[in-house]
């Protein structure tokens, strides 16, 4: 590849840029896993991580691993052989879960689904009540933000709809592309698994994946029979008790970590929710402006943090994407499984600004008329308007105290 100057534009969802304190902090020498330091390190980061995922008082698993190795944690930590889950077709990362499920012998249900829609409570809670399955569900799993798609799924009316069921079974949420992008409130919200990964909105590289647990999912681990050693949560949570950990950790990321979970802090949780809503909204101001069609198509369940954008007919997205990686070093997502071809997406998640944002979308247009895809021109500057007339408006953050920075570093 020929010589670029300037800074590569990674804007695919996740992984994300990661900021430059958080890579001068991994670039630390390495410490003793096994020593006191690290048992202090171990300490702030559970505090820290606990309150990211709004998990005060519970249990947060950090593995040295990729999302998908979290997905394996949650399955493999309470279920027995052949219990039933239910999960409905809301992408492709929800068809990876359900991979996983099945290859552990669950009966999975995966109910068909339109990939521009949410999961409806009501589509939850007939599924719920109807079911005539000869055990009951053991576990209801739903990806909140569908990273295929920009189709963001409302949790606490999920909740809400497992509860009119009166139905026990565990819900788990994945939220490896809305953890530190969108709220998430793993108590106030009834949930008992969240799966994450760190190369999202925790501005991490690749490399940890995360379960945080609720007391009723911790009880289901004692009835749990499939095989697990390397993802035990019991041998995790006991280690981790005075700081360390039942194998080698992945020290530089923690470190890597420490610095993310502090910056994330001192903005202030819901001060970055609601920069990533103000960025997407300004985002999704072009799409619309470029003539082109944001494949979410309720608009109460746009992510704030990608956006998939339909190509027209006749256009191969990823020709659009070659585009304008080769002229402009700027990398977008790809449609993934039955997207592919059909749709780009925009990660606007992570350590992002209006700028960068604006240089993302000048980078599209530009792509748009240099690979001949019929548009509107107008796009960035509809963006613009949306950022320069719009203040951001923090939504309401529960009334528990946030962690202080301070404790965290
Ligand atoms: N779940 C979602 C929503 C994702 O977006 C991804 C990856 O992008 C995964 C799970 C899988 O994570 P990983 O690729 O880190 O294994």
């Amino acid at each position: 590849m020929s010589f670029r100057s300037g800074r590569h534009f990674l804007h695919v969802p996740g992984p994300t840029n990661v900021p430059d304190r958080v890579l001068r902090a991994m670039s630390r020498p390495t410490i003793d896993h096994r020593g006191p330091q690290f048992a202090e390190l171990t300490g702030r980061l559970l505090t820290g991580l606990r309150d990211a995922f709004g998990n005060p008082d519970g249990d947060v698993i950090i593995y040295p691993a990729s999302g998908s190795g979290g997905w394996e944690a949650s399955i493999s930590n309470t279920m027995r052989p052949g219990d039933r889950v239910l999960m409905f077709d809301q992408g492709f990362f929800a068809q990876g879960w359900r991979r996983t499920a099945s290859a552990f012998g669950l009966e999975v249900d995966l109910v068909e689904h339109d990939w521009s829609l949410p999961v409806s409570a009501d589509a939850v809670e007939q599924q719920l009540r109807y079911d005539n399955g000869a055990e009951p569900y053991k576990s209801l799993m739903i990806v909140h933000n569908e990273t295929t798609t920009g189709v963001t799924t409302d949790i606490p009316a999920i909740r809400a709809a497992l509860d009119a069921a009166n139905h026990d079974a565990l819900l788990m949420v994945d939220a490896v592309s809305s953890l530190g992008s969108m709220p998430l409130e793993q108590v106030e919200w009834g949930v008992d698994v969240i799966v994450c990964g760190s190369q999202k909105g925790l501005m991490l590289p690749p490399g940890l994946a995360f379960n945080s647990i609720s007391p009723k999912a911790l009880r289901a681990h004692d009835n749990a029979s499939l095989p697990n050693a390397y993802w035990d949560w019991v041998a995790m949570r006991t280690q981790n008790q005075s700081g360390f950990f039942p194998y080698t950790p992945a020290t530089n990321l923690l470190f890597g970590l420490e610095e993310a979970l502090a910056m994330l802090f001192e903005e202030g949780l819901y001060a970055v929710f609601a920069r990533h809503s103000r960025l997407a909204a300004a985002t999704r101001a072009a799409v619309q402006a470029w003539g082109l069609r944001v494949f979410c198509s309720d608009p109460n369940a746009y992510s704030s943090s990608v956006t998939a954008v339909a190509v027209p007919g006749g256009v191969d997205a990823d020709d659009l994407r070659a585009v304008i990686l080769d002229n402009f070093d700027l990398s977008l997502g790809t449609g993934l499984g039955k997207l592919q071809g059909q749709v780009f997406r925009i990660g606007h998640l992570g350590d992002i600004n209006d700028l960068m944002l604006a240089g993302v979308l000048s980078g599209i247009e530009m792509g748009l008329r240099l690979a001949g895809v019929e548009h509107q021109s107008g796009g960035v500057a509809a963006a613009l308007e949306e950022l320069a007339s719009t203040a951001p408006t923090a939504p309401t953050a529960p009334s528990r105290p946030r962690a202080d920075p301070q404790r965290i570093r």
